[in-house]
């Protein structure tokens, strides 16, 4: 956890025993504290002069000033397919965007969850981001071509999910969260185990962590760090997209620093919990990482891994030539690693229209700035974790 004091940090960044030194401080009882996380994380209400079980003297005590709302949602995009991208304004700079997803077809998601009459019965995953563009530089992603501006704070990604809660239509719940939005989770170690531990709090929003995933290029440290302190209950997904170090190399400036073979280690020492699977994702681009024997590699390199693999075929972006693969190829490649015995999902390109899909969160305008001063020589590659 973060070294900094509870008072030091936004009062939707504060877990429950931290608020209790905060309450105490202002000369309360212990408890008070952890009624004043639940006005804000399960309730909702930031008005100190609202939160009615506790003594109007204290209320009144409560500096209203720091109460104030981490983002606003300033749009929602609705894709003719149900999806919903919130563009969300940051008090403290800059807009992050989050993605409601009906019937969600994503690697949290498990077949045998699916509702019986094959309908839907109102579960919606939620992808939000962690951070403002990427520092990861994956070539065939939007938000890691625009590099990083900055990462969020704990509130800043809690604050994603409880208005995308107040957005959801009427006979929708949310099901799943899923940390694929824009950004690099565990490149803020940190604040993401915050933001977790807040999110999954019994008195807040209460989300199991087992209904969360979190998806990685695969920095060591941070998938060692985020078993240790979950136990395994949150899910893990990895963004491999290589079958080999060459072919990822290539298309992963993280693969340098953390190679294959050491990532696919770190899944190993992962403490996964009995009959659950970690998500191998692998984004198919043409003419990169989409042959058969791509697959056939794949698959011996997973050998004793509990995995299952999630195929998603590239979605262009401006900033690159990559380009989507062939439909033909993508089945082959299903099918390859079907008959070598792995679970195998593809998964459907969802909002599109509203650049809601993997690979597209980003300021189209930084983006484009981003383009203007692009030089010759490669990006750096920078990682921050601990
Ligand atoms: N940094 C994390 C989470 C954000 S990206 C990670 O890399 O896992 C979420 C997923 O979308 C990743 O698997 C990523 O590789 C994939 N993705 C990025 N750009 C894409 C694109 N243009 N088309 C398809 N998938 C993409």
């Amino acid at each position: 956890m973060s070294a900094k004091s509870p008072a030091s940090l936004h009062p939707e960044a504060r877990l429950p025993e931290e608020w209790q030194a905060v309450v105490q401080e202002l000369g309360e009882a212990p408890f008070r504290g952890r009624q004043v996380f639940r006005w804000l994380h399960a309730r909702g209400t930031r008005d100190p002069l609202a939160m009615t079980d506790l003594p109007r003297a204290f209320r009144e005590r409560l500096p209203a000033a720091e109460f104030t709302a981490p983002l606003e949602v300033a749009d929602v995009k609705r894709s003719r397919d149900g999806t919903r991208k919130l563009v969300c304004n940051l008090r403290r700079g800059g807009t992050v965007e989050c993605v409601i997803i009906p019937m969600s077809d994503d690697p949290a998601d498990d077949p045998d969850e699916a509702d019986e009459d094959g309908g839907w019965d109102g579960r919606v995953t939620l992808c939000i981001s962690t951070q403002i563009g990427c520092a990861m530089g994956c070539v065939f992603c939007a938000s890691g071509q625009a590099g990083l501006e900055r990462g969020l704070e704990p509130e800043e990604v809690v604050a994603q999910v409880a208005a995308a809660k107040l957005h959801l239509d009427a006979n929708e719940h949310l099901r799943n969260l899923v940390f694929m939005g824009m950004g690099e989770p565990l490149h803020h170690y940190d604040d993401t185990a915050r933001a977790i531990r807040l999110i999954t709090h019994p008195d807040g929003l209460a989300i199991s962590p087992r209904r969360i995933t979190v998806s990685t290029v695969g920095l060591v440290p941070g998938i060692r760090r985020l078993g240790e302190d979950f136990a395994g209950k949150v899910g893990l997904a990895l963004s491999l997209h290589a079958p080999n170090d060459v072919v990822r190399g290539r298309i992963m400036p993280m693969n340098k620093k953390y190679p294959f073979g050491e990532v696919l280690d770190a899944l190993r020492k992962y403490p996964l919990p009995k009959r659950r699977r970690i998500t191998i994702e692998y984004t198919l681009i043409d003419g990169v990482n989409d042959d058969v024997a791509h697959a056939r590699e794949l698959a011996r390199a997973l050998a004793g891994l509990r995995v299952k693999v999630n195929l998603i075929p590239m979605n262009p972006i401006e900033a690159s030539e990559l380009g989507a693969p062939r439909a033909s190829r993508v089945e082959a490649f299903r099918d390859a690693l079907a008959r070598e015995g792995y679970g195998v999902s593809v998964r459907k390109t969802r909002g599109d229209d509203v650049d809601a899909a993997c690979g597209q969160l980003v300021l189209k305008d930084r983006l484009r700035e981003k383009a203007r001063d692009r030089t010759k020589e490669s990006k750096p590659c920078s990682d921050g974790s601990s």
